[in-house]
């Protein structure tokens, strides 16, 4: 009987099985490559938000344990895909600017907001209020990493490339029957392919639709990324990420022109030299209505668990959270209760 059935190789499935493997627990990973998320994701993780200048949630916690897990998984896989890319914050107004200062000095972003003001440097940017360097950013390939993760996985036959199916699940009290075979456990980590989870389809996962292009500006030459109403993210031969768009109510992975649309007004707004457009993607985030993850126990089956609603910030919170769900169902430990399920279950007095 293998420990875990791991559904999904996103992000959130990924991290799981990584802590698997460094501590000797048995598994198998299913993927469909239904979801696009984590391999069109922008990739960029940044302890505060941007838009409101405050600190991320447990910004810190999330990237003491990121740093050293995606540079272990570098190491392992034998590639790079962590580019440590400062992201410029561009200055609309003088106010902007005081805001960020006001910000820097709050002992929750001192740690995060670097005190020069940086002029404007590029010329292919229209950046006449400056920028404010964000620190402890960057750009993880999030592609790279889960396809180099679950060809690492193939390689040892922990990896299979097909559906779920939800109906073949048999479950008992010691253990879950899936096509022949029992484990222990089973970890749902769908990213917004939950919605079609019999066991978790009535959490509120919401879903952000996002479209995000890439281009090609060989005048740009800009080497951070920059952000303003849109990010702009270097990712090597003249070739930037362009990103992304917010839509809360088509749920569906197909670009459109009105995304494409709405990202080059932006870009007009932003950068003055040519570019061409070479790719352009589409897919929701699993955001969740409170903000916060779904990470937990069903109320029910003690043996079927979630990972999932890494919303916006899936780089950053994927670590944090497998750990927080592998620590908790190897070693017992409490779940920080802002991620519970249990929080859910209990507004509905199932629990
Ligand atoms: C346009 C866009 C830009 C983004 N930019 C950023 C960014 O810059 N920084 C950042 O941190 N985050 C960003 N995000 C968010 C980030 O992509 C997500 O938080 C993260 O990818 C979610 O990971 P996940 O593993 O939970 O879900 P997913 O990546 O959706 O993975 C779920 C996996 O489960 C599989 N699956 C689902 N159902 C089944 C089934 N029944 N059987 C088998 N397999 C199944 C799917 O195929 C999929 O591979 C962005 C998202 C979008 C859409």
């Amino acid at each position: 009987m293998k420990d875990f059935l791991i559904v999904g190789a996103g992000i959130a499935g990924v991290s799981f099985a990584e802590l698997c493997k460094q501590h000797n627990k048995s598994f198998v990973v299913y993927d469909d490559n239904s979801q696009p998320s984590s391999r069109i994701a922008g990739g960029l993780y940044n302890p505060v938000v941007l838009k409101r200048f405050s600190e991320v949630w447990k910004a810190k916690e999330q990237l003491q344990l990121a740093f050293p897990f995606y540079e272990n998984l570098e190491k392992k896989l034998q590639t790079t895909f962590d580019y440590k890319i400062p992201i410029y914050r561009k200055f609309a107004s003088v106010e902007e600017q005081n805001d960020w200062f006001t910000a820097a000095d709050k002992p929750s972003l001192s740690d995060f907001l670097s005190t020069k003001l940086i002029g404007d440097k590029y010329a292919s940017v229209n950046a006449s209020y400056g920028y404010g360097e964000v620190l402890y950013t960057g750009y993880l390939d999030v592609r790279k990493l889960v396809s180099s993760y679950a060809s690492y996985l193939e390689a040892s036959h922990l990896f299979t490339s097909e559906r779920f199916n939800y109906e073949e699940v048999e479950i008992t009290n010691d253990f879950i029957l899936y096509k022949n075979d029992k484990y222990k456990n089973i970890i749902f980590a769908e990213g917004f392919g939950m919605h079609a989870n019999p066991y978790f389809n009535d959490l509120p996962l919401d879903g952000t639709k996002g479209e995000l292009l890439i281009i090609e500006a060989p005048n740009l030459k800009i080497d951070v990324t920059i952000k303003s109403s849109i990010f702009i993210l270097p990712i090597g031969n003249d070739k930037y990420k362009v990103g992304a768009t917010y839509d809360w109510t088509d749920k569906t992975n197909i670009p459109t022109t009105a995304g494409k649309n709405e990202l080059t007004e932006k870009l007009k707004e932003t950068i003055t030299c040519d570019y061409k457009i070479i790719e352009h993607f589409a897919g929701v985030r699993p955001t969740v209505k409170d903000r916060r993850p779904l990470v937990g126990t069903h109320y029910k089956h003690k043996n079927i668990h979630v990972l999932n609603g890494l919303g916006t910030r899936g780089v950053m919170l994927a670590p944090f959270l497998a750990n927080q769900l592998f620590n908790h169902l190897v070693l017992g430990e409490n779940l920080e209760k802002e991620i519970d399920i249990i929080r859910i279950y209990r507004k509905r007095s199932l629990i």
